[in-house]
């Protein structure tokens, strides 16, 4: 990180310098130095940060440049041939594909078959394909555009004003309002500035809509960097986005970290997404970096959702964040109405109401999609014994096994741990076992039922297992060839179904009375991005959502559309709580093999922590360490400490202090602990 004379180590702990593997740094000054001020608010050692930070190749010490890649292009006499290739129909495609756009990266060609080498093998045998280094591209716009709203306009200036310096904004638009339109417009400035963007999303498998769109707008300009690209291409597309040969980084949480040469701006889109908060080793939250980051790089940031964090929402209160709004839907489209089913006054059968199941035969006689969500997969969520009520249990994790029937399998959502599902009891031999409760696949076996010419799809984990199956059965989604979509919160998340004008929400009552203190936030969020699939063209949408609290006043908002009164209600709860926003919460947790370790390891961090805010007084609250709520887990035993403090640099001084001495504790070496700054999820 520098280079210095002397060290304060003893001599016997420092190592000789092997090869020197980069000319120049690997992070320029300003991200070394954020990446420090990372390790620090984190309070995570400082080279598992920058290692976190770098893509896996260079991680295993290949060069900062992975060399130019190469590229496909036709020959004069491949363009001249026009050679007949009715009998290759791949080769055709290439041909075909390489005539209109000139040149074509090996990632773009495998898009186009599978067996892509060697038919493009054959045709540069043949003398009609060559291959080339990728030329620095230039940005090539396509000739899209669309006239924005007055609105889009509005907030699109905004941003436009603050390119050049520092400064964040909360895009806050109803779903379907016309938010990425307002991006492509304020990226295509920044663009034609010579600048370079970061675009950050929650999960990029789930938004091969959202790439294409990006593709018809700026074309080859486009870097996408996340976990699941193979490590080479996400080295390249890495560096040149460092060496500012790509106009725009495309990427999930870690792309955060993506060097650019001249930044002009960052976006998240769906900043409230959970999926930004990596739960494990470097806890960061690449939201709040990357708002950091904007600040030391000094350059707009702006945070997008149609349901903005309370953290953001807080933001724009303290007049940190300046919010835009788009209240209207584009073109016109209305939002859906919102209803609720009474489950208590209403025949159900198989978790599924009457009125429900009437709703979407009328969606089916009208020809229009509707799209049923439910937050839980597999067949059944319990397999139980009707003589004596024994129930499968995980033997790894407190929990339940869940009953998959397709499989007939017992799986444990929380560590993977499979079983065949037996038929007869273990504990008294009696031979009727039977699913209790709802899962995604047992609603679709509901539904076959219901509606046998029906064209369902699901869409939860344990159907798009295979490489390719969620895009395709996210484009039936889009095109229409699915009638009834079943889903988890997979299909909640920024997708655009035109055909969907009904959507049924199965069981919302979930997480109206958790112990997350952010559960009803998480709830109204997902309920709010689900509705917003409803009706996005032009025929109006219809949500119904199942409820045995239908008085509830949180679906009163709800009804209305009104988030921020919802937020504004439950703020108020947060605030009287003391809880984030309103203050700051940070999790230590503790888990070892053997029963009540982690829980005395983090007694004996209480007594620090006591003994610190003693010396200190920053004012830090230190609750009692608890047992986990899901105390084993994997076939490990965890437990919990929660401290919590007003300020956020005395919370940094008392932690400062704290960590170090729990890194020298000597109990420290027989659990596994970690420090989770600003936790996401209390368990
Ligand atoms: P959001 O990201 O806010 O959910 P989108 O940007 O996906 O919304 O817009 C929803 C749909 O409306 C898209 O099909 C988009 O092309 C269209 N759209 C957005 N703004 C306009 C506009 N000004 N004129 C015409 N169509 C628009
Ligand atoms: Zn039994
Ligand atoms: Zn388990």
């Amino acid at each position: 990180m520098e280079i210095v004379d002397s060290s304060d180590l003893p001599s016997h702990r420092l190592r000789q310098i092997e090869q020197v593997l980069d000319p120049e740094p690997v992070f320029p000054g300003t991200l070394s130095d954020w990446l420090s001020r990372v390790a620090h608010y984190y309070h995570h050692p400082i080279g598992e940060v920058f290692s976190a930070a770098l893509p896996i190749a260079l991680r295993r010490g290949h060069p900062l440049s992975p060399g130019q890649p190469k590229v496909y292009r036709l020959t004069e006499e491949g363009k001249t041939a026009r050679p007949n290739l009715a009998s290759a129909p791949l080769q055709q495609r290439i041909w075909r594909s390489l005539n209109t756009e000139n040149w074509l990266s090996p990632e773009r060609l495998s898009r186009l078959g599978h067996s892509w080498k060697r038919a493009v093998n054959v045709l540069v045998e043949k003398g009609w394909v060559e291959i080339k280094v990728q030329p620095t591209a230039g940005i090539e716009f396509s000739g899209y555009s669309i006239d924005l709203s007055p609105e889009q306009t509005r907030a699109a200036d905004a941003i436009l004003d603050a390119l050049g310096s520092y400064r964040s904004f909360v895009l806050f638009g109803i779903t379907g309002s016309g938010k990425t339109e307002v991006y492509f417009r304020v990226i295509r400035e920044v663009i034609e500035r010579g600048q370079q963007i970061l675009f950050l999303v929650p999960e990029i498998a789930l938004t091969p809509q959202l790439v294409k769109r990006f593709e018809d707008h700026v074309g080859r300009s486009l870097s996408v960097i996340h976990s699941e690209l193979p490590a080479g291409e996400r080295h390249r597309n890495w560096a040149a986005a460092r060496e500012g040969r790509a106009a725009i980084v495309l990427g999930t949480r870690s792309a955060v970290f993506t060097p650019l040469l001249k930044p002009g701006l960052i976006i998240i889109d769906e900043e409230h997404d959970l999926s930004f908060k990596q739960q494990d080793g470097l806890r960061y939250h690449a939201r709040d970096i990357a708002v950091f980051r904007a600040k030391l790089e000094d350059v707009p940031v702006v945070l997008g959702s149609a349901t903005p964090s309370f953290e953001s929402m807080s933001n724009v209160q303290k007049e940190r964040y300046d919010i835009l709004r788009l209240n209207s839907r584009a073109l016109g489209a209305r939002l859906p109405d919102i209803e609720f089913i009474d489950m208590r006054r209403v025949p159900v059968h198989h978790g599924l109401s009457r009125p429900l199941v009437k709703a979407i035969e009328y969606r089916l006689e009208a020809r229009e999609q509707s799209l049923v969500f439910m937050n839980r997969r597999g067949y059944a969520p319990v397999l139980y014994c009707a003589a004596c009520g024994w129930q499968a249990q995980c033997l790894h994790c407190d929990t339940r096994m869940v009953f998959h029937k397709r499989e007939n399998s017992l799986r444990c959502h929380h560590c993977g741990y499979i079983q065949i599902a037996s038929m007869s009891c273990p504990a008294c031999a009696g031979t009727e076992m039977l699913p209790l409760g709802e899962g995604t696949q047992r609603l679709e076996t509901h539904l076959r039922e219901l509606f046998p010419d029906a064209r369902i799809v699901r869409i939860d984990r344990d159907s798009t297992r295979r490489k390719g199956e969620l895009a395709h059965k996210l484009t039936q989604g889009a095109t229409g060839a699915a009638d009834i979509l079943i889903g988890t919160q997979l299909l909640s998340k920024g997708h655009h179904f035109p055909k969907v004008t009904l959507v049924g929400i199965i069981d919302a009552d979930q997480g109206l009375y958790s112990v997350d203190f952010r559960a009803t936030e998480y709830l109204f969020q997902q309920i709010i991005q689900v509705a917003g699939r409803a009706g996005r063209a032009d025929s109006p949408g219809q949500v119904l959502i199942q409820t045995v609290h239908p008085e509830h006043p949180h679906f009163e908002l709800l009804r209305e559309h009104d988030y921020e009164g919802f937020t504004a209600l439950a703020m108020n709860e947060r605030s009287l709580a003391q809880a984030p926003p309103f203050s700051h919460f940070i999790l230590i947790r503790a888990e070892a093999t053997k029963p009540g370790m982690g829980l005395c390891f983090l007694g004996q961090a209480r007594n620090i922590a006591a003994a610190v805010e003693n010396e200190l007084r920053t004012g830090i609250e230190i609750m009692e360490p608890v047992p986990s709520p899901m105390e084993k887990r994997a076939g490990r035993y965890r437990a919990q400490l929660l401290l919590s403090g007003r300020n956020r640099t005395a919370v940094h001084r008392f932690l400062d202090s704290l960590v170090a001495q729990l890194d020298a504790h000597r109990l420290a070496r027989n659990v596994r602990w970690s420090i989770d700054v600003d936790p996401m999820e209390m368990y």
